[in-house]
């Protein structure tokens, strides 16, 4: 439910609104934009369907929300959300920013390499997974906090914001200490209890879609972070899984412009687990940044061949700066820049 606030609903009216919606056990959130103020509500529905909210002071009209997705929603905030990750970088205005490294953080020494590599090649964002989720328990599964303090070094020598994967609420603590954006991975998108807690921080979120999961689910996930509170959130289409057996996944670039009419935040594109194959990402970044996404993921690794995980698909530094420049021409084409 979202009322509408006339233009001149004054605060006593608005405070008026929240405390009546609280009694009724709602969750009010204020939107304040340029024009209007809006209140979100999340709660039991049913309720508001007997309280004459339309007869309150201040309030022009009350919108029932069709979309289960409401503060995520369009309809919820019309402007386009942006993210900021940190004073120099922020996520969904006219820049394309990019998110580049390992898929693993193998070691200092590696981290800073190809931290300083990818930042000459335009990256804003150091990526690196210290709990990684590996579909054998035999695979790597990442260095853990010696990961994180690495990640976190490359990313501090070389100011670049950095992003990594929470994969269980008991390590939320300790990678909130380290990283400037949470990475919820595909294989987490419904983890409830994970969603509930980080919509409690005070970090962005970059959620990624489940793997089998549609467009509204996975907009619901997302609806799981806004409403305990964390507007910033990130949603990453990272391909999905379909019959075809010659790519790794399947990258939805319907989602990108769909996303986009349906919500108001930032939408990311991971071409290299959304195609899976090396020579496939600058074409699909492209194709990304054609269909409109805000920002990009993508994975690098100095010596691919000898990479912990995901080597197949990471781009060595020489091939990610070429990705990177041709990108450039596609973005001005959308009247963006990189
Ligand atoms: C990753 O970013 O390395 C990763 C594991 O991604 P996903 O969750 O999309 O598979
Ligand atoms: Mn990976």
């Amino acid at each position: 439910m979202i009322i509408v606030l006339k233009s001149n609903a004054t605060e006593e009216q608005i405070k008026h609104i929240v405390e009546k919606t609280k009694k009724l056990g709602f969750k009010a959130n204020i939107s304040r934009g340029v024009e209007r103020t809006v209140i979100g509500l999340i709660g039991p529905e049913d309720v508001l369907r007997v309280t004459p909210l339309e007869a309150f002071p201040g309030v022009e009209k009350v919108i029932p929300v069709l979309a289960p997705y409401r503060l995520v929603s369009r309809e919820f905030k019309k402007e386009n959300s942006v993210v900021k990750v940190s004073k120099r970088v922020s996520i969904g205005g006219k820049k394309i920013v990019v998110m580049a490294g390992p898929c693993s953080v193998e070691s200092a020494k590696g981290m800073r390499g190809i931290a300083l590599k990818v930042k000459k090649a335009g990256a804003t964002i150091l990526r690196g997974g210290a709990f990684k989720p590996r579909t054998s328990p035999y695979d790597f599964q990442g260095l853990g906090e010696e990961g994180l303090k690495y990640l976190q070094d490359a990313g501090q020598e070389t100011g670049l914001a950095t992003i990594t994967e929470v994969m269980d609420p008991r390590h939320l603590d300790l990678v909130c200490k380290y990283a400037d954006i949470i990475q919820i991975g595909a294989r987490n998108m419904q983890n409830f209890s994970l969603l509930k807690e980080v919509g409690k921080i005070k970090k962005p979120v970059m959620l990624k879609r489940g793997m089998s999961a549609t467009i509204k689910e996975w907009l619901m996930s997302a609806e799981y972070i806004l409403s305990n509170g964390n507007f910033d959130v990130l949603l990453c289409e990272r391909g999905i899984r379909t019959y075809e057996t010659a790519t790794r996944n399947t990258l939805d670039i319907n989602a990108v412009p769909l996303v986009k009419l349906w919500s108001h935040l930032p939408v990311i594109v991971d071409p290299s687990h959304g195609s899976g194959v090396r020579e496939l990402v600058g074409s699909v970044a492209r194709a990304g940044v054609a269909a409109g996404c805000d920002g990009l993921m993508i994975e690098v690794h100095e010596n691919p061949e000898e990479a912990f995980s995901d080597g197949p698909q990471s781009l060595n530094p020489k091939n990610f700066s070429q990705v990177m420049k041709d990108l450039g021409k596609v973005a001005a084409a959308v009247s963006r820049t990189m």
